[in-house]
């Protein structure tokens, strides 16, 4: 374990970025400080009758633009440090992706494994109350998501709790996002982290000169794969990273690692995890006890996608990937970096990579606000104009179109459509945004997309007349 602590560790990465802007030193302490934290001790009544007290903590790193944003994890070692050095990562994180919020981050500290359904439930209802009194949720102020050991079902008893508290019905869905559909959650919000780690990796893939630099060819297709963890996060990696055309090879979670190198098929180790309660002994594979010497596995691509601090300066120097996707947050320590950055490998930052959650979160939150379903006003339009060209095109040239073949290349956007399309977009002008960045100033990905995050947070500042 590294001896600097995990908000420290952002801070270096900050101060590395830092030295490449010319901003005043009072501006850049304003952006890199934590603007404000709420501690709270609550009681939970347990099952049986017992009481415990429950620590948990909301953390708004950064009120340049409002409302802020960040997850809300339940782990069993969440501390003050990491849930401010998780928000700060959010104010940089929705600068880098041009998503309007300021940085936030919740945590309790639980094993939600050590509690019944109806006690979680309890502690997420008694948080979001601690929140609405102290004025640290709500559609316009901080707008808490899922993250590690969260879900839709937590973010539909936040709102509801919220909306009971406030009575505000016209505004309060948009007070939290990652909610079931059925209670103004948006498509294509489960898999969106997920997704859009492949989009970026997908991207970062695509440049001749990059992967020609890392020995490798573009596309994903002569790629081999590594994730640890398969929640959330890692799980839809996996399987877009496969749908992608990589092959997966190495797979981990807590109880152990798997190998194949001919390749795993994500959605049968699932099926395997379920039905046998581990993904060991998964046939054709080779188990690894130990499951963090998954992260040293040859591979192409290694995907760090459960938690901070995996990739520290005792392994770094026996990671074999080319390209490190920070599915995860602060999966690689400072000193990390600079040991991966010295053996030439390509680091595709958290603060990027797994950008698509807020980015999708954005979407939802305009959403609840606009009372609309995407696509709900245009998907007809768009299929009668498609129509009618294709149908004077195919008249044209002499054509006669099957009705199914008509409906399939006319369709107008659904939803889902929409929000996945809006995800590529973002992720792949992000890129382009730090790539222009590293390139210019000859820095690596993470330094550049830090020297992005700060000059935007400098110009809302500056914007707002606080800063010359
Ligand atoms: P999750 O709770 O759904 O899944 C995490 C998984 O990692 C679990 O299956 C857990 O068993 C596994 N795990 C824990 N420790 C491990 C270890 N040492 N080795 C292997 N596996 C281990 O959480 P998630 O939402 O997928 O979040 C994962 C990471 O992604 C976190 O760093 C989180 O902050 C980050 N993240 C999540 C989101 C999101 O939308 N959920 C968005 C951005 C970033």
């Amino acid at each position: 374990m590294s001896s600097i602590s995990f908000l420290e560790q952002v801070d270096r990465m900050f101060e590395k970025a830092a030295a490449y802007t010319s901003h005043p030193e009072g501006l850049l302490k304003q952006i890199r400080i934590c603007n404000s934290m709420y501690k709270m001790e609550f009681p939970l009544k347990r099952d049986d009758g017992s009481i415990e007290v429950i620590e948990a903590w909301r953390s708004e790193h950064s009120h340049h633009k409002l409302p802020t944003k960040g997850g809300i994890r339940f782990a069993e070692n969440v501390n003050e440090d990491e849930v401010a050095a998780l928000a700060t990562l959010m104010t940089y994180k929705c600068a880098i992706v041009n998503v309007p919020f300021g940085g936030a981050k919740g945590g309790i500290k639980i094993n939600r494994k050590n509690y019944s359904e109806a006690e979680i439930e309890r502690i997420t209802r008694r948080y979001t109350y601690e929140l609405v009194s102290k004025n640290f949720i709500g559609p316009g102020i901080d707008v808490p998501a899922p993250d590690y050991g969260t879900g839709p079902k937590e973010m539909a008893w936040i709102v509801d709790t919220y909306r009971s508290l406030t009575g505000d019905p016209l505004t309060a869905a948009a007070c939290v996002t990652g909610k079931p559909v059925t209670l103004g959650g948006v498509r294509g919000r489960t898999e969106a982290t997920g997704l859009g780690t492949y989009y970026g990796i997908r991207e970062a893939c695509s440049f001749l000169d990059d992967m020609t630099k890392l020995g490798l060819k573009t596309g994903l297709a002569d790629k081999r794969v590594v994730v640890q963890g398969l929640g959330n996060v890692g799980y839809h990696a996996a399987k877009f990273m496969q749908e992608g055309g990589a092959t997966i090879v190495g797979l981990a979670e807590y109880e152990g690692a798997i190998h194949n190198d001919a390749g795993l098929d994500v959605e049968t180790v699932m099926a395997h995890r379920k039905a046998t309660g581990s993904i060991l002994n998964f046939p054709g594979a080779t188990n690894l006890l130990k499951s963090s010497d998954a992260l040293e596995l040859p591979c192409e691509i290694l995907i760090p996608a459960a938690l901070e601090s995996v990739i520290t300066s005792e392994n770094a120097g026996r990671i074999q990937a080319k390209i490190v996707g920070e599915a995860a947050n602060g999966p690689v320590t400072a000193d990390a970096d600079a040991i991966l950055l010295s053996k030439g490998v390509m680091i595709l930052p958290d603060v990027y990579l797994n950008a698509g959650g807020v980015t999708v979160s954005y979407f939802e939150w305009l959403k609840n606000l606009s009372h609309v379903r995407f696509g709900r006003m245009s998907k007809r339009f768009e299929q009668a104009s498609n129509e009618r060209i294709v149908r004077a095109m195919a008249g044209a040239v002499g054509i006669n179109l099957q009705d199914a073949e008509l409906a399939r290349v006319t369709a107008g956007a659904d939803e889902i459509d929409l929000v996945k399309s809006g995800l590529e977009e973002t992720m792949a002008g992000a890129y382009a945004e730090i790539r222009e960045v590293a390139k210019r100033l000859d820095t690596d990905l993470r330094t550049a997309a830090f020297i992005n995050a700060i000059d935007k947070v400098a110009a809302s500042y500056t914007e707002l007349g606080i800063f010359p």
